[in-house]
């Protein structure tokens, strides 16, 4: 990932997807906004508990920003599942401006109509921004360790599949930064279902301790998945970036340890 310094933001980008100029992404981050503590500052979630007027003016200068028209972001109010939902022309901008009217219990979300930016919101999650330069076709999703669990990064390239005719070789992926295995314990209960789906917790669950505790490396988890798709491991670009190691960059909802703000992920066709 690069990492650009644009006015008052500080705003990431993937190599592989920048060499295409036919798309625009952004990863952003946690600087340069208006909200207030826990959400300081550039905080993109309207369903969090922050002033909804500073999170407006958060995405508007977010928008501005990367030169991408707020009415053009197209939101997903998630729920940590595996679901899947593909954009019609007719829901651009949905959420762009009132949390309940974002896209539904969805946490992916795909399209081939241009002028659409999938963003989701995160704050450990891994996020995940896909792109398939063949069919002209875009995904985003994120997985936390239920969405993991539930296969949402290997749903979002099968419903490309399905829905544009993508070849996984074709498509370009970026892991954004999320939590890192240096910081994401889990307890038995989660560890068993590692156990369950993978077929084993070997690489995935690392450091266990005594009282049944690890650490569940999503990255990994992610990228096998990713891979098991039938992605290229040379078209994937891994951030490796720990939001809970760097609180004054990303929002963490395991390093605040309550209430924070989220930071986005986009890609929109131009
Ligand atoms: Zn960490």
């Amino acid at each position: 990932m690069i990492e650009k310094k644009i006015g008052l933001l500080t705003i990431l980008f993937f190599e592989n997807l920048l060499r295409h100029q036919e798309i625009k992404h952004f990863v952003s981050t946690r600087t340069g906004g208006f909200s207030k503590y826990p959400y300081f500052s550039l905080n993109l979630g309207l369903h969090v508990g922050d002033d909804p007027e500073n999170v407006l003016k958060n995405r508007r200068r977010l928008a501005t920003t990367i030169g991408i028209p707020l009415n053009h972001f197209t939101i997903a109010r998630q729920i940590h599942s595996g679901n899947v939902t593909i954009i019609p022309e007719e829901s651009k901008g949905k959420g762009c401006t009132h949390h309940r009217e974002a896209i539904n219990e969805t946490d992916a979300m795909v399209t081939n109509v241009p002028d659409i930016c999938l963003t989701i919101l995160v704050a450990d999650c891994v996020p995940m921004l896909f792109y398939d330069p063949v069919k002209k076709a875009i995904g985003v999703c994120h997985a936390g360790w239920k969405g993991t669990l539930k296969s949402v990064a290997l749903n979002t390239v099968k419903t490309m599949e399905k829905a544009f005719g993508s070849s996984p070789r074709d498509i370009m992926v970026g892991i954004g930064p999320s939590i890192g295995p240096c910081c994401y314990k889990v307890g038995p209960e989660v560890i068993s279902q590692v156990e369950n789906v993978f077929q084993t917790k070997k690489g995935y669950i690392i450091n266990e301790a005594k009282d049944g505790k690890g650490y569940f490396d999503l990255w990994k988890a992610n990228l096998e998945q990713l891979l098991h798709a039938g992605i290229d491991r040379k078209n994937i670009e891994m951030a490796m970036r720990c939001t809970s190691h760097n609180p004054d960059l990303f929002f963490s909802y395991r390093h605040q340890k309550a209430d924070t703000g989220r930071f986005g992920i986009g890609i929109t066709i131009c």
